[in-house]
């Protein structure tokens, strides 16, 4: 299967960033029964959840998109000393840091904004991609930069709160553009202010829809959620009115926690249930 994909004029291509070891199937869907998962065992690795850290690089002829960041550099001491391959594959995939024009964050997980800033040891922090702006949803920035969160969450303070004073910010609503024909849809509940990008260009549609689902199972099974879902039944409705929308207008989806070669596809309506078509 495919690590790219067309929309209109807009080239997507799936990044993984890392990919770490394989999940016990409960710390990730602690409130999906074990037997539940019986019918969907094609959807685990060997009955364990296995994800990677996606980002999306989207290259139009006017404007080069980069959406969620990967975990960062690391090493990563908590995935075996792994380190992130952003860097690389960006430029496996004709791109560079310094030609990228935004940073779309879906959301600000730690394993979305991990090379948004390059982390200097007793300096300030640094751009990454130092020709961007940097969009983040209004709601998202005021919820993980909020005092007693940002203290407790790693990452925010040197990994994302400088955006601001180095004047990179782009603080966004529902319905903000970034570039033309691309543009910011608020999609809450997996966080706050998770924002997914559409993209319209050439009489096609897409939805770079970071972290809506987390798996293939829940294709079918719309109803579960994972544990990173922060308010569930929001991650719920928004999860069931995209689906919807992809069946219905074939939108090219992207999903960056599938696995890298099935992470692209369209949501077929088959009865009351959705499927994946990776392409
Ligand atoms: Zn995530």
């Amino acid at each position: 299967m495919a690590t790219t994909a067309k929309i209109g004029d807009v080239r997507v291509t799936a990044i993984v960033d890392v990919t770490p070891p394989a999940f016990p199937i409960a710390n990730v869907f602690s409130d999906v029964p074990a037997s539940d998962w019986d019918a969907h065992q094609d959807a685990l690795s060997d009955g364990r959840f296995q994800t990677n850290f996606g980002v999306f690089l989207l290259q139009s002829p006017n404007s080069t998109v980069l959406v969620d960041t990967g975990a960062g550099p690391g090493p990563h001491d908590d995935m075996g000393g792994v380190e992130g391959k952003l860097m690389e594959q960006l430029r496996a995939a004709g791109a560079t840091p310094e030609g990228v024009d935004a940073v779309v964050l879906t959301h600000l997980h730690a394993d979305h904004i991990g090379w948004a800033l390059k982390q200097n040891p007793g300096a300030e922090s640094t751009p990454t991609f130092p020709n961007a702006r940097y969009a983040i949803s209004n709601t998202e920035w005021d919820y993980w930069t909020g005092h007693e969160v940002m203290a407790e969450t790693p990452g925010v303070e040197e990994g994302i709160y400088p955006l601001e004073k180095l004047g990179l910010l782009q603080l966004t609503d529902d319905e903000t553009a970034i570039v033309d024909g691309m543009r910011v849809l608020a999609t809450p509940g997996h966080t706050p202010g998770h924002q997914s990008l559409f993209v319209e260009s050439a009489g096609e549609k897409g939805l770079i829809a970071g972290d809506l689902l987390h798996n293939t199972a829940q294709f079918e099974e719309i109803d579960w959620c994972a544990d990173f879902d922060m308010d569930k039944p929001a991650s719920r409705t928004t999860r069931k009115k995209w689906l919807e929308k992809a069946a219905s207008d074939r939108l090219l989806m992207t999903f960056g926690h599938l696995i890298i070669d099935s992470n692209i596809g369209h949501v077929i309506s088959v009865g009351d249930r959705y499927r994946w078509q990776a392409v």
